[in-house]
């Protein structure tokens, strides 16, 4: 379609801002509107396949640099051995054959806003008229750190085998030390829950094996009661809590973690590194919370800083969790608000998500916790709904069984 045709027909649908914005580079020439989605995470595939699923009258394109995704969620049961990891792993066909989306498995080096492109590291570059930027969390540096030998085991994969490799491989009355970074950071109860899955199997296979958390923050961040009990009463005597213990350097060789408080040795030293937006956030100029978040309208998610471009999951600076099953909800209400957009219509006026975390504390008790948001008018940010929010009262059985019906649902409403 020639450009000013293109124009027209943008314009007959009300999408004035978009006429204006014509890129200069089109490689995929179409004449419906083009929302392409960075990052198949949680957030990106979520946003991809509602954008399909509620209109067939865009085109959507997901671009993701792997052809697999490792989800985070339920990762820590495969440090004691209760799952593996093809079963959290998931690819793109079903995104592809019945949501019509076009994969690309490839990495974006950069974005043009005022162009509307995206250039790819295998050399071409596509035109949007609406783009969703998916991609979680980049780790900052830290001192001295080899993440290759020290796992952060904090985006799934390759880190959690090795985190579970060197756990086996651990000796009787072993020191196994973790550092969790100061808020905030991706999974606010994740850290805890992985400190509690671990002091688990270290009890029933590495006699007189201890952990000790090197907390950044001044308290657990969240589910306190609950983690609290279970570090002073369900493992009493194997978990040591550290608060406001922060890293400030790691000798990877030695495996010892230098703290504000001192330096602590281990046999298996885990380093959970502070957070950041993911790398293409920086580099597009959206990181205008703390520089380290991308400020958006939670109306929309679109950018407070460049038009036409939305941030959701980990990478957006909200106040809302960095977590799993809130991006998918972030993702459809600006799944929503773009095709409400392409229409000519404002965003649907009072969007409400909510976030749910499944904790295990050993190998078949688990506790939870819920938050729910809703749209503040007058603040215009998304405020905790304290009546809707919520955690378990204590760890059990039936809760274990819960949190896999919980992520079952949340994985097919992604991925299928
Ligand atoms: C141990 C652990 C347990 C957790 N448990 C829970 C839980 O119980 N409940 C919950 O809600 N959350 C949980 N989380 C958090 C959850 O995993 C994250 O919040 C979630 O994955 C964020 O989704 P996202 O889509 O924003 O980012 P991600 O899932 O990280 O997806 C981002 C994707 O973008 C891709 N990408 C990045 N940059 C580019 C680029 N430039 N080009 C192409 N592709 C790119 C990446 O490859 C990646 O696939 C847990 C996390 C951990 C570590």
């Amino acid at each position: 379609m020639n450009p000013t045709t293109r124009r027209q027909f943008l314009k007959s649908l009300g999408l004035a801002t978009l006429a204006t914005g014509f890129p200069a580079i089109v490689t995929a020439a179409t004449t419906r509107p083009h929302v392409i989605v960075i990052g198949g995470g949680f957030a990106g595939a979520t946003a991809a396949k509602y954008l399909r699923h509620w209109s067939t009258a865009v085109d959507v394109t997901l671009i993701e640099a792997n052809a697999n995704y490792n989800s985070c969620i339920l990762s820590n049961l495969v440090l004691n051995n209760q799952m593996n990891m093809s079963q959290i792993t998931f690819n793109y066909n079903v995104l592809a054959q019945k949501y019509g989306i076009r994969v690309i498995n490839d990495w974006v080096n950069g974005v043009d806003g005022n162009n509307q492109t995206v250039s790819l590291r295998g050399g071409t570059t596509l035109a949007y008229d609406r783009l969703i930027i998916a991609p979680g969390v980049q780790f900052l540096p830290v001192t001295g750190l080899d993440s290759n030998v020290i796992p952060h085991a904090w985006k799934a994969g390759v880190q959690t085998t090795l985190l579970q490799q060197q756990l086996a491989a651990m000796p009787n009355n072993g020191k196994f030390v973790m550092t969790i970074p100061a808020k905030p950071y991706r999974c606010p109860p994740g850290p805890y829950e992985r400190a509690c899955v671990v002091a688990d199997y270290l009890k029933r296979n590495k006699p007189g094996a201890t952990v000790t958390v090197l907390d950044a923050n001044a308290d657990i961040v969240a589910e306190r009661e609950t983690f609290n009990h279970a570090f002073t009463v369900t493992y009493a005597g194997i978990v040591n809590y550290v608060p406001n213990a922060v890293l400030t350097a790691v000798d990877s060789a030695r495996k010892i973690a230098h703290t504000s408080l001192g330096d602590y040795t281990a046999d298996v030293l885990n380093v959970i590194p502070p957070q950041s937006a993911g790398e293409i956030i920086h580099s597009t100029g959206l990181a205008n919370v703390g520089g380290h978040w991308a400020g958006v309208n939670p109306l929309s998610y679109e950018s407070t800083a460049v038009a036409n471009i939305h941030v959701i999951g980990d990478s957006q600076g909200t106040g809302q969790p960095k977590a799993g099953h809130i991006a998918n909800a972030e993702a459809k209400v600006c799944a929503d608000a773009i095709l409400r957009l392409l229409g000519g219509n404002p965003p649907f006026a009072a969007p409400v998500t909510n976030s749910a975390c499944y904790s295990p504390i050993s190998a078949t008790t688990a506790s939870w916790l819920t938050a729910a948001f809703a749209y503040d008018t007058v603040s215009r940010t998304m405020k905790i709904v304290p009546e809707s929010s919520g955690e378990a009262s204590a760890p059990s059985r039936q809760n274990y069984q819960r949190m896999f019906d919980w992520a079952n649902n949340l994985f097919a409403d992604t991925f299928a």
